[in-house]
């Protein structure tokens, strides 16, 4: 079998700009001429192709951004959005409808939790909260109504990792999309070639990587990018999340060096986790032999990126969380900050911040607790200063 080389596929690309410069002209317009009229018709009705019509609906530099990521995730197609929840919310409205039932991972995101759980009811729409790491529970949860399967690759914040070839299997028995928000794992896992049928990133993390925009992609076949894009009914060109040219020419160049820093920050992450976890701290990494799933991600994981740059430790209150983020931003080790994917480390305590959307007792079910503090390890280059720094801090709170 073939071997799928995700960051080749990037590699690989080539597109003449339009004067012949390595990077494609950005395209700097909102709506495009027409010579004839009878092409703008054929246009609205998705029978023109190369014409552009409107660029909500698509722009050139949209486009070239949108292939680039189909390639690395190897989908037929793909359609960035303005934000990781404008490509969630557009995909999930567009699979379900009234009365249509979800299946999805209970640790997810934050923002797709409240939206699912909130959000979505207005509309009709049930979700069974499961924990994905038991395939059981995944198969009893869904119904005649349901339409798809949800869940990230590495959970945020817990790390939990989903089985998506065996996920895509019970998706398969029932006839169900498996949906896969792949943010915090791209080159690692390829979601596409393991079974899933749609794969989103926020490209906000990791694939833009400097923290200066929100962004978002949905990578599937091209009869759903199509779907969503139709001027009818579909969820992207309707609830219009669409990603300005200007910024999606920007993340296009950040993305040519994706591999070179997912393995910097794989390399990072592992040794911390490895350190960390010797001082006795409860350490969550994919990598570390103790993690629950860590035979399953080492085969689903393309070796050459790792496991990945989150890690996660409990620190055993919340107090202590604070104070350690706190003297840490202070000691320059990184910034108290969400997100992920940055160039410096990035921590913030998940109860309090990017999961609090997520009831109380439900995180302790989920075992989200308060002392926990999630990094996005940065792409330091004398990780062991990093390290020693950070131990420095720990033993001056008292923390070991
Ligand atoms: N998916 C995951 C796993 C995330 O961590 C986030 C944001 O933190 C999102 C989706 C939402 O992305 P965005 O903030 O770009 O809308």
């Amino acid at each position: 079998m073939k071997i799928f080389k995700p960051a080749d596929q990037i590699q690989d690309l080539q597109y003449f700009g339009e004067f012949g410069g390595v990077n494609p002209s950005i395209s700097d317009s909102s709506t495009y001429t027409f010579l004839s009229a009878k092409t703008m018709f054929d246009t609205f009705e998705g029978n023109a192709e190369g014409c552009y019509l409107y660029s909500r609906h698509s722009s050139p530099s949209n486009l070239y951004l949108d292939k680039a990521l189909a390639a690395m995730e190897g989908t037929e197609a793909a359609n960035v959005a303005a934000s990781g929840m404008g490509a969630i919310t557009s995909t999930i409205l567009q699979l379900c409808g009234n009365e249509d039932h979800i299946v999805t991972s209970r640790t997810i995101y934050g923002g797709t939790y409240a939206f699912l759980k909130n959000f979505v009811p207005k509309f009709g729409i049930q979700t069974s909260f499961v924990d994905i790491t038991n395939l059981e529970l995944v198969e009893q949860a869904i119904t005649p109504k349901t339409k798809m399967i949800y869940c990230e690759t590495v959970s945020n914040p817990l790390l939990e990792i989903a089985d998506i070839a065996s996920l895509s299997r019970i998706a398969q028995k029932y006839g169900i999309e498996l949906v896969v928000d792949n943010t915090f794992s791209p080159l690692s896992v390829s979601p596409k070639q393991l079974g899933a049928s749609i794969v989103i990133h926020s490209l906000t993390k990791y694939i833009n990587g400097s923290s200066d925009t929100v962004g978002g992609v949905v990578c599937a076949s091209q009869a759903f990018i199509d779907s969503l894009k139709n001027v009818n009914n579909g969820a992207s060109m309707l609830l219009g999340p669409t990603m300005d040219s200007l910024r999606s020419a920007s993340i296009m160049k950040n993305l040519r060096t994706l591999h070179i820093r997912m393995k910097q920050h794989s390399k990072n992450a592992l040794f911390l986790a490895e350190q960390i976890e010797k001082l006795g701290i409860k350490t969550v990494y994919p990598g570390l032999k103790s993690h629950p799933s860590y035979d399953l991600y080492k085969n689903m994981i393309n070796e050459n990126y790792g496991f990945g740059g989150m890690m996660t430790i409990d620190v055993k209150s919340l107090e202590k969380a604070n104070e350690l983020m706190e003297l840490m931003q202070d000691r320059n080790l990184g910034y108290l900050a969400v997100s992920l994917g940055f160039y410096k480390t990035l921590f913030s305590a998940p109860g309090t911040s990017t999961s609090s959307e997520i009831p109380m007792e439900e995180q302790e079910k989920m075992g989200l607790t308060d002392g926990l503090i999630r990094f996005s390890i940065g792409l330091d280059d004398d990780i062991f200063r990093t390290f020693e720094m950070m131990k420095t801090c720990m033993v001056e709170l008292g923390i070991i």
